[in-house]
């Protein structure tokens, strides 16, 4: 993984050099390290002639003045300080690289405006929002006047008060951090350097945290009975895989939390080919495995105490002389039947084999699957939130929490047997594809057919993984979304 900062912590009070950030409040009042390296007036000065008034994540770039020692001066505004929750460290964190620019190398005074207490963990929610701005993927592209490429990653000290609990909290956030840029990573890359062989092998370097790491060839699927996974991969010259991740932090004998994702390194869509604008958004059709690959490399990273297993099923959908075609009737490894209506809807085939080995081999306390599965999801719900179907309020209660926690929202979607009807086949137990209406609930249909009696939710995230919305956060074409929300679902509620 490339890092694109190095942050570190330091005790407060030693005179900064180069730039210094300053957090100001909304009413132009600054802490007391601020004041003591006398920038309190200087603020007032500038904030009357720039109108800045430190309003959240405003930011306000100053030269600094003769006889300091600094270069300049970087206000960001906090709003009201007693409002700041841990979404809004994050927030200013992120707002505060954008300002900071890709030469980064400063000093963080790190303190609340109104000189209360931040808590314990805000310097380190602040570093992580840094670290997810930094990122950008530019291994392939020109190195140019306008649009520099970055030589060398930023160098940010955030000055506390106490460094040992900030670096004590940044382990956990920095570990986050990873796990999401690893997903970033794995969805911007094209799919002529990810197929599935390639993308298997990157998943083995999670070894390294300590998480264990099967593969599973195409012959081994075989064996199992995954047609419907396998029918997929057909078309395609590269082999599919099973990856199979297991994080052991927990007691021996509890049962794992299960995550599943859909890995379609490239998704033309088969037989039933899709139109060519915008194909080549298709490489990130392994948004979701790429989610739960990162949300493991975190788990591990950061010795989460929980038993965690992800399954990925990777596989490329293409158009061959031996691609699978509408009409064709599979046997999925529970034995089900599935006709296949529509080549394009392939990704709930993965998901339907990927989650029953799931289940039977790991009888997991519940299973969580991830996919860029429809674009109905991303018609009704845009790019701002995922579309979550669950058959557990519980588990879908403690999701909606975690989303409002980390900024990465679900909205629940209805299940019903109206639209499972949707989905009854003519010739066999289920068909792939109804009609285009309610087109994303009858995909999730589609999926709880294949889910025995273990608590499951479905996370559409079609608009969410891909083409993400640019924020404080992320100014990349995706966010890496998933691996903070199951994160912080795992660490709020499974955590022993
Ligand atoms: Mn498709
Ligand atoms: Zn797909």
């Amino acid at each position: 993984m490339t890092d694109f900062a190095n942050i570190s912590f330091a005790k407060a009070g030693r005179k900064p050099a180069g730039t210094a950030v300053v957090l100001v409040g909304e009413d132009l009042a600054v802490g007391k390290e601020a004041r003591a390296l006398g920038v309190a007036d200087l603020v007032k000065r500038a904030a009357a002639t720039a109108e800045f008034k430190g309003k959240p994540r405003a930011t306000l770039d100053l030269i600094a003045p003769r006889g300091t020692h600094l270069d300049r001066i970087l206000l960001v505004g906090t709003g009201r300080p007693g409002e700041l929750a841990e979404l809004d460290w994050i927030r200013l964190g992120g707002a505060t690289m954008g300002a900071l620019g890709k030469a980064g190398k400063a000093t963080v005074i790190f303190e609340r405006p109104d000189d209360g207490n931040p808590g314990k963990t805000a310097a380190a929610d602040f570093a992580l929002g840094m670290k997810l701005r930094a990122y950008s993927f530019d291994n392939y592209r020109p190195d140019t006047e306008e649009a520099p490429k970055r030589k060398a990653a930023a160098d940010i000290v955030v000055a506390v008060d106490n460094p040992a609990a900030a670096k004590a909290a940044w382990v956990a956030q920095d570990a986050i951090a990873d796990g999401v840029l690893m997903a970033r990573d794995l969805i911007n890359e094209p799919a002529n350097v990810l197929g599935p062989v390639e993308f298997a092998n990157r998943v083995k370097g999670l070894k390294k945290v300590g998480v264990e790491v099967e593969v599973l060839s195409e012959s081994q699927m075989k064996k199992l009975g995954m047609r419907a996974l396998l029918g997929v991969a057909q078309g395609s010259v590269r082999p599919p895989r099973l990856v199979i991740m297991r994080w052991n932090g927990g007691k021996a004998k509890d049962a794992p939390v299960a995550f599943v994702g859909k890995g379609v390194v490239f998704d033309s869509g088969g037989i039933s080919i899709k139109p060519a604008g915008g194909m080549e958004d298709m490489k990130g059709d392994m948004g979701g495995a790429a989610a739960v690959t990162g949300l493991l490399y975190a788990l591990g990273a950061r010795k989460a105490k929980v038993n965690a297993v992800g399954v990925i099923g990777i596989v490329e959908n293409m158009v061959d002389g031996n691609a699978q075609r509408p009409g064709d009737i599979v046997t999925a490894m529970t034995g089900r039947t599935i006709e296949i209506i529509n080549t394009d809807a392939e990704g709930r085939l993965v998901l339907a084999d990927a989650i029953a080995y799931t289940e039977e081999r790991f009888k997991p306390k519940f299973i969580i699957d991830l996919a860029t599965l429809t674009g109905a999801i991303i018609v009704a719900l845009g790019h701002h939130q995922a579309g979550m179907f669950a058959s557990d309020d519980k588990l879908a209660a403690a999701l909606s929490a975690a989303g409002t926690a980390t900024g990465e929202l679900v909205w629940r979607m209805p299940l019903g047997k109206e639209y499972d009807k949707q989905i009854d086949s003519k010739f066999a137990d289920v068909k792939n594809a109804g009609s285009r209406d309610g087109g994303a609930i009858t995909a999730a249909h589609f999926i709880k057919r294949f889910v025995k009696d273990t608590p499951w939710v479905h996370l559409d995230i079609a608009g969410t993984a891909l083409g993400s919305p640019q924020t404080e956060i992320n100014r990349s074409w995706t966010s890496g979304w998933g691996v903070r929300l199951l994160d912080r679902l795992v660490a709020d509620n499974y955590e022993s």
